[in-house]
């Protein structure tokens, strides 16, 4: 068993072997955590929310669930959950959310976490899915709205998943401070890696 904090509003790497389990949990409680993962034997081929909302037919993720690639194929499996919410829809926040919407600067974003982290793999901004994001909380209204609403997973909430593919992971501890979906106190994840 292996662990990795993820410290609040950074970034970390890691990779999950075909028939490996790996946990994330939110240590403290009401923190979003962006995932993005890739096949490591063809990094052409990543998580896509998209392809995982159609094969799933649902805009949630919930346990029993497959994240699914750009290809259709089943990359990871939900085996369980304790929060009840995940998100698929919205996408990763990025320098421009901070400046266009907030008039913010040099703000930490979850893009440019995982440029830092996935460097090394050759992985850039250009070829990036849009995210899952664990623990994150949007209700779809009755007019199709898309309602953000605040992380409310106590402290100790988990996922708990087994990866289908020999992959290369990334979760950012959403940094997003100025609205209220992660709050005001961004906190750390915890990745636990099982053999
Ligand atoms: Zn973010």
């Amino acid at each position: 068993m292996k662990e990795i904090l993820v410290k609040g509003g950074t970034a970390e790497a890691f990779e999950v072997r075909k028939g490996g389990k790996f946990k994330l949990t939110d240590v403290e409680g009401g923190q979003v955590a962006d995932f993005v993962a890739f096949n490591r034997n063809d990094l052409k081929e990543k998580s896509s929310p998209g392809h995982t909302r159609i094969s799933n037919r649902s805009l949630r993720l919930k346990t029993g669930d497959s994240i699914r690639s750009n290809l259709r194929h089943e990359m990871i499996r939900l085996l369980e959950e304790t929060a009840g919410h995940h998100d698929i829809l919205i996408v990763a926040c990025d320098e421009q959310r901070y400046l266009v919407d907030y008039g913010v600067t040099d703000h930490r974003s979850c893009v440019n976490n995982f440029e830092q982290v996935l460097g090394r793999y050759g992985i850039d901004r250009w070829v990036l899915p849009d995210p899952v994001n664990f623990f994150q909380h949007t209700r779809i209204g009755d007019d199709g709205e898309i309602i953000q609403l605040p992380s409310i997973n106590p402290g100790g909430s988990f996922v708990m998943m087994e990866a289908l593919m020999d992959l290369v992971c990334a979760v950012s501890a959403c940094p997003m401070d100025l609205n209220p979906i992660g709050g005001s106190n961004i906190t750390d994840i915890l990745v636990t890696l099982f053999d």
